[in-house]
């Protein structure tokens, strides 16, 4: 009764794009939808500034907050603003490749825009199409 319970749970969070770790603090992951934005195609459009997100190395709540805010989304563009990114962001390289295969199995992401690049970004980049080759466009400004 009590994991039906935990299940249930689980699920209508999962229905309302509600992270249960954000849930208890909001600033522990940082990607959401722009939500009154769409780009040119329609598109929705997702924000990610991983320096404001407390949780920044854990994995797995991480790729459920993902899979929390991708219910039901089709089509969509991100911005991942590098702001205050530090090395101990730009090594997450478990995340990095557990992140790919979880956006190639959703198969929505159309284009990644990335801004206030530091010089760690490339690499990091190399080592994402390493890992899925066919990686929607990047823009790096
Ligand atoms: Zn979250």
């Amino acid at each position: 009764m009590l994991y039906q319970n935990i299940i249930n749970n689980y699920l209508s969070l999962m229905v309302l794009n509600e992270c249960s770790y954000c849930k208890i603090n909001p600033r522990s992951h940082s990607f959401h939808e722009v939500s009154h934005l769409q780009n040119q195609l329609g598109q929705r459009v997702f924000y990610s500034r991983p320096a404001d997100a407390e949780l920044y190395q854990d994995t797995v709540s991480i790729l459920h907050h993902f899979e929390c805010k991708l219910e039901g989304v089709s089509k969509w563009e991100w911005t991942f603003d590098c702001a205050g990114m530090g090395i101990e962001h730009y090594t997450q390289f478990g995340l990095v490749k557990e992140l790919c295969l979880l956006l190639k199995r959703h198969g929505g992401l159309q284009q990644v825009n990335i801004i206030n690049a530091g010089c760690f970004i490339n690499f990091t980049v190399k080592f994402a199409k390493l890992i899925w080759p066919e990686l929607p466009t990047i823009h790096i400004r």
